[in-house]
């Protein structure tokens, strides 16, 4: 099934193994304790910040508007947040170089900043000692997952690190079937975002339903199955089993041009709204592995990454975030209320443009009573 990993993990239209790699790096062990240890009341307010609403932007160093804006959706993840708070440093290694307690520094000097704005260097200096440098532009979605991976992998609680990991957490079967023998086969597989194609998808939901569309192995791409012995033709896709608190929707808007080396963007026009219904946009054999109620499947739309320029790596990053009721906009050091008017100005459909990379979502609360509140 190593092939149907690239589809899950890959922006690009095209194979990737890096982000094949980091994925694989994320992966955490099963056995972890589900809960922490050492509670204590969450301090971090959000009332920082010119509209008192914890909304501080951060200083670009030249080309850290990619950094800067995938930072601002992590702040204003306040289930994130409130998880990162309870991190404490107890290592033996380099502070300086400590994600984990960089990031938290860095969101309790914005829980604290009387100004409109802050200086992260040093977050921006532990980012450069783990290999993430300020002089080069980023992809937003490559960056987020290097963030959780570096999160993952330098906090020595892990129990809180997999508080962290679950809330991005989508679960699902890689699923195949042997077109002559009937046999099927499934393997748990996971993902921390969803990387939706958008060419001839028009709308967000198209886009799911294309990813998760199955997809016929013929000809050179048939191989063994054990039932039959010899090569056969398959079906292979995902099933859903479960969708996190918090989901990523990545906008696959980069492609390989293989005669110029370089990765050109897509400028396809992909509408998306305030609420998404999962169970309205897949199909019931689609959900039919999926362990959640049809109300635990809505989502809210709560942060919009905004590229524009013509490659994946140039052009200048900005966020859009939805703080209680009002959309914000948070280019580098400078936050503005804008609108859910000019948020659809990112759906695309021209070079010129600024497009939606990354959405991200949260899931509906649901009462007691199993109704969406
Ligand atoms: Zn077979």
């Amino acid at each position: 099934m190593g092939s149907v990993l690239v589809r899950t993990n890959s922006n690009l239209q095209e194979e990737s193994s890096t982000k094949n790699q980091l994925s694989n790096h994320l992966n955490m062990n099963e056995s972890d304790e589900k809960t922490c240890g050492d509670f204590q009341e969450n301090t971090w307010l959000y009332r920082s910040g010119r509209f008192g609403n914890g909304a501080v932007g951060l200083h670009n160093f030249g080309v850290t508007c990619c950094i800067n804006s995938v930072l601002q959706t992590f702040y204003m993840t306040k289930e994130f947040a409130h998880i990162l708070e309870r991190f404490q440093f107890l290592g033996t290694g380099e502070k300086e170089a400590n994600t984990p307690h960089q990031l938290r520094n860095l969101f309790d000097m914005m829980q604290r900043s009387k100004e409109p704005n802050i200086r992260p260097r040093a977050f921006i200096n532990c980012l450069k000692k783990n290999g993430i440098n300020d002089y080069i532009q980023h992809d937003a979605e490559e960056l987020f997952l290097k963030f959780l991976n570096l999160l993952n992998s330098q906090m020595q609680n892990q129990a809180l690190a997999k508080e962290i990991t679950d809330l991005y957490t989508i679960r699902v079967y890689e699923y195949q079937q042997c077109l002559q023998c009937s046999a099927e086969l499934k393997n748990d597989s996971y993902m921390y975002s969803l990387p939706v194609s958008i060419v001839n998808c028009r709308t967000v939901e198209d886009s799911l339903i294309h990813f998760f569309d199955f997809e016929t192995l013929t000809g050179r791409n048939m191989y063994l199955c054990k039932n039959c012995n010899v090569d056969t033709e398959k079906t292979q896709g995902f099933l859903l089993k479960s969708l996190p608190p918090i989901l990523n929707l990545n906008l696959k808007r980069y492609s390989i041009d293989r005669r110029w080396f370089r990765t050109m963007k897509i400028s396809n026009t992909c509408e998306f709204a305030e609420h998404l219904d999962f169970s309205k946009v897949l199909s019931a054999d689609k959900l039919s592995e999926c362990t959640e109620k049809q109300n635990e499947l809505q989502y809210e739309l709560f942060a919009v990454v905004a590229h524009s320029g013509y490659s994946a790596f140039y052009g200048h990053y900005y966020a859009c975030i939805k703080i209680h009721t009002k959309w914000y906009k948070f280019d580098d050091s400078h936050v503005s209320e804008t609108s859910w008017k000019d948020v659809r100005n990112t759906f695309g459909g021209s070079y010129y443009c600024s497009t939606a990379y990354m959405l991200l979502y949260r899931k509906c609360p649901t009462s007691p009573s199993g109704t969406v509140s």
